[in-house]
């Protein structure tokens, strides 16, 4: 460790992982509550806690560390930047950010005439895409005033990602926030259609419902959500922070419809935070005028310069198919399980319910026994593990889960 961040971490270094979380719980806001370890250290696929432990890390700090921890490449390419340039503001620009911004154009296929808009985080790119959307404002007779979005989907924190966001839960005690949002069924192609007309300025989607528990849709679905929403002059938005960037063993789990917006970040710098929205087309794309958004940080050079080492290693590590392949497989041995009732998703973004509600408990047993996963329902498990894992790392926890789920299961019953 450095020396200078060992003298300012002091005696906390000496302390054991429960120790560490009083002083957290005295020290930090309750709104994650008590975090589950104190984690000091991450190499490749693996993370280690104050107290020494080993874990096989299968979310990525949710689905956010693609290339896993500590990657060698990306680290010696934000090391190098930092050292070179780390913070400019939007005043000014650099080469780093022009590359990314052409390399993103350039996997999402988008049109000539699009451009990209950095943020920090999801959910600030998903309040640049309520902004776009907003200045879709249709005519004085026909206001567009609607923003349709999906039952059951998950946006962001902020006010307006939050006004998106399905689950009352999230949103109800910060009412009230920028209105006009409809939910719709999420996948139903009809009730979407009934929804969308010309004072709709946006539909919002995500590809791949990831905190509703990785929820897919049947096909056409996204290609249906296109010709709708063009039909009515409504702007279509894919909200691909967590879907993005390699993920589901593509770069985005819409390719093949164009949106007029999408918004990344998770995946996107290997760790670093960077969010970004692309904006498809030539008449999107002056929809927001100079003066009408900003950010300070948002596309600064070191978190540029980490998204690019990140999308380079993807491309020249073929780690596309890569995720495919132990995708295909992995999903296939969890199906397996007599404790599994159904598994869902593509490439390394997976969703499982179980036989019993359970996943709490399974999550805490996995984390007793070494392995990060997450219940994003009461009977439902995610894993979102780095895209370099291997499949012989994959079948350790699927050796395990049987034995997780009947602890989980008996500890459930006391
Ligand atoms: C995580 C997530 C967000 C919010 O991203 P933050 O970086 O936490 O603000 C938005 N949309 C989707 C689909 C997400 O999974």
């Amino acid at each position: 460790m450095n020396e200078i961040i060992a003298a300012e971490i002091g005696s906390l270094e000496s302390l054991h992982g429960s120790e560490l979380l009083a002083r957290y719980n005295n020290s930090l806001l309750g709104v994650f509550g008590t975090p589950q370890q104190v984690l000091v250290r991450g190499s490749g696929c693996h993370v280690w806690d104050a107290d020494g432990k080993e874990y096989l890390d299968l979310l990525s700090g949710i689905a956010v560390n693609a290339l896993g921890h500590a990657h060698p490449l990306v680290n010696s390419v934000i090391t190098s930047q930092l050292a070179t340039l780390g913070h400019i503001s939007n005043f000014f620009t650099s080469p780093t950010q022009i590359a990314l911004a052409e390399k993103l154009l350039q996997i999402s296929a988008a049109p000539s005439g699009s451009k990209v808009f950095f943020t920090n985080s999801g959910t600030e790119a998903n309040e640049a895409a309520f902004k776009l959307a907003r200045r879709n404002a249709g005519t004085e007779q026909i206001p567009r005033t609607k923003i349709v979005a999906l039952e059951h989907g998950f946006h962001g924190r902020t006010m307006g990602a939050l006004a998106l966001t399905w689950k009352a839960a999230y949103r109800e005690p910060f009412e009230p926030l920028p209105g006009g949002v409809q939910w719709v069924p999420a996948g139903d192609i009809e009730a979407l259609r009934a929804a969308v007309d010309e004072s709709t300025a946006a539909v919002f989607i995500e590809p791949i419902q990831g905190e509703a528990g990785v929820i897919e849709f049947a096909p056409g679905y996204l290609a249906a959500a296109r010709e709708i929403t063009a039909a009515a002059g409504s702007l279509l938005i894919f909200d691909e922070v967590q879907t993005g960037i390699g993920r589901t063993g593509s770069w985005f789990a819409s390719e093949g419809v164009i949106p007029d917006a999408m918004t990344l970040a998770k995946g996107l710098g290997g760790g670093f935070p960077i969010g970004a929205m692309i904006v498809f087309g030539t008449e999107n794309t002056s929809l927001l005028t100079p003066g009408q958004h900003g950010t300070t940080f948002g596309g600064n050079p070191v978190a540029t310069a980490a998204a690019l080492a990140t999308l380079h290693v993807i491309e020249t590590q073929n780690l596309l198919v890569q995720v495919n392949t132990v995708g295909d497989q992995v999903r296939a041995k969890l199906a397996a399980l007599e404790c599994v009732t159904q598994v869902r998703g593509r490439g390394l973004l997976i969703g499982m319910d179980l036989a019993a509600e359970v996943a709490p408990a399974v999550v805490k047993a996995a984390l007793d026994a070494g392995f990060i996963i997450n219940a994003p329902g009461p009977g439902t498990l995610r894993i979102a593990p780095p895209l370099i894992i291997t499949i012989e790392q994959l079948d350790t926890f699927v050796a395990a889960l049987p034995a997780l789920y009947a602890t989980a299961v008996e500890s459930t019953k006391e």
